[in-house]
């Protein structure tokens, strides 16, 4: 089943367009290219010859292989790093500067598109490829572009959980395996044995909008 919501086209980082000069975290490089592998199908599920740890998530997942090599070439806007966007979604890092995500008692904070936003709004859980962001990113983001507030909401998050895994769905041919369709499965389904994924989907599952205006007087304080 896939997860209810999510988008079979996971969209371009949130930070590509209004941080100006600063290239986000989960940007992909040119340089950064799709590595060759040869797939197998060795017990029931996708492989790649010569795996190493990286290959597979904590799920046992197959993820994309790819070059890391951010800042040689040249940033590719509309693309997300597969790993990066892994690392940040499991370890709640800023999707900006790669560093911890704001989180204060009132949860986790995260910029979204006001559309995404509206497709479910409060308070049905919400599912994102997007991974969160620090206040400072986030606050950066709004002062730099101010048309960003028309276009985006800031939700903070008590409760969120990965929910589901974005990629290719292979079935097991002769003499690899064959990619047949791009998916959003959930993580509970069993077809992500037969999955390359190359984003992590969120679900927002407690949250409530927030003005990042206030957000960041309030810290200003605190801090
Ligand atoms: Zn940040």
């Amino acid at each position: 089943m896939a997860p209810a919501n999510a988008s079979p086209t996971p969209t371009r980082p949130l930070g590509t367009f209004p941080l100006r000069g600063v290239v986000p975290y989960i940007t992909a490089w040119s340089s950064e290219e799709t590595l060759r592998t040869t797939l197998t199908a060795h017990r029931n599920r996708l492989g790649y010859e010569g795996e190493h740890p990286l290959d597979r998530d904590k799920f046992g997942i197959l993820w994309r292989r790819i070059g890391i090599s951010p800042g040689v070439g040249t940033p590719e806007y509309g693309a997300v790093h597969s790993l990066r966007q892994r690392r940040t979604m499991l370890r709640t890092l800023c999707q900006v500067c790669g560093g911890p995500a704001d989180q204060t008692r009132d949860g986790v904070l995260w910029l979204m598109g006001r559309a995404e936003y509206e497709r479910a709004p409060w308070p049905a859980p919400i599912e994102s490829p997007h991974p969160p962001v620090c206040l400072n990113c986030a606050v950066q983001a709004i002062r730099l572009c101010p048309h960003l507030r028309d276009h985006y909401i800031a939700v903070r998050v008590r409760r969120f959980h990965l929910s589901g895994v974005y990629g290719a769905l292979y079935v097991p041919t002769l003499p690899e395996p064959r990619a047949t369709t791009v998916e959003t499965l959930a993580l509970s389904d069993r077809r992500t044995a037969w999955l390359q994924a190359s984003q992590f989907i969120m679900r927002l599952v407690d949250y409530r909008v927030v003005d990042l205006d206030a957000e960041a007087a309030a810290q200003g304080k605190e801090r």
